[in-house]
């Protein structure tokens, strides 16, 4: 038993992520942005929508999410730390919680720091990571609201994750990431080949994630810092860079 994963585009550069359970018929939805481009998917697939699986608040995560609960009469998952800025929940998350899709049994990990209440979705047996705006490919999210040391340790936690995990994050920022990342570590070989692979993808208009934790602990440079005042320092670096 598992699930088959498919990118949904939304607004400018976010993916939301459609778990599909082809044996029940049913499907999951990370971080809906916008409602449309889920119902035009679950007419496609002829599946029912059983689930929103939410990461953090930010409007460009949770826009749809409404939406498609009055359409289908899903649930709306999210973080219990963020209830009060959320859609009301159905199931309120903790850190260290099971949940189960298609057979496979996901694990919440709280990993605050792009903003405090912030959650990452693991599900081992399909080696699955949803992240949201925690890690990026070649990238991190922006500190709005936690501490570096905060971001440190989430990082770390993620990093711990089997070499072989699908990473998938909340938007398609690897180019440009990517080129930041060749300023902190110009000599590193496997981001080189990573941004080579990264300029074919985009050129063809093809996603650049799922990304693998392996190839992220190799050419990310958030991932690769010593020390939370290290990161703080890329992470500033990357805040003002314009590339
Ligand atoms: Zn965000
Ligand atoms: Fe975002």
């Amino acid at each position: 038993m598992s699930f088959e994963v498919i990118a949904l585009p939304m607004l400018q550069d976010n993916y939301s992520w459609a778990l599909i359970d082809h044996a029940q018929g049913k499907m999951a939805i990370v971080d809906p942005a916008e409602a449309a481009p889920v119902s035009q998917l679950i007419v496609q697939l002829g599946v029912t929508l059983a689930v929103v699986l939410l990461t953090h608040h930010h409007a460009d995560h949770i826009g749809g999410a409404e939406d498609l609960r009055r359409q289908y009469h899903c649930e709306i998952w999210g973080a219990a730390a963020d209830q009060y800025r959320l859609p009301s929940l159905d199931r309120a998350l903790h850190d260290g919680d099971a949940i189960a899709f298609a057979g496979v049994t996901g694990k919440v990990l709280a990993v605050p720091g792009h903003t405090v209440g912030h959650l990452a979705f693991y599900f081992a047996a399909a080696q699955a990571l949803f992240c949201g705006d925690t890690l990026f490919s070649l990238g991190c999210g922006r500190l709005f609201e936690g501490t570096p040391e905060q971001m440190f340790a989430s990082l770390a936690r993620l990093a711990a994750l089997p070499p072989a995990t699908r990473v998938f994050c909340g938007h398609e920022y690897t180019a440009s990431n990517g080129r930041f990342a060749l300023t902190v570590e110009p000599g590193n070989a496997d981001l080189a080949a990573r941004m080579a692979e990264v300029t074919h993808l985009r050129a063809a208009g093809l996603p650049t994630v799922p990304s693998t934790m392996g190839r992220e602990l190799a050419a990310n440079p958030f991932l690769r810092t010593a020390s939370p005042k290290e990161l703080a320092e890329i992470r500033k670096m990357k805040d003002n860079f314009r590339g």
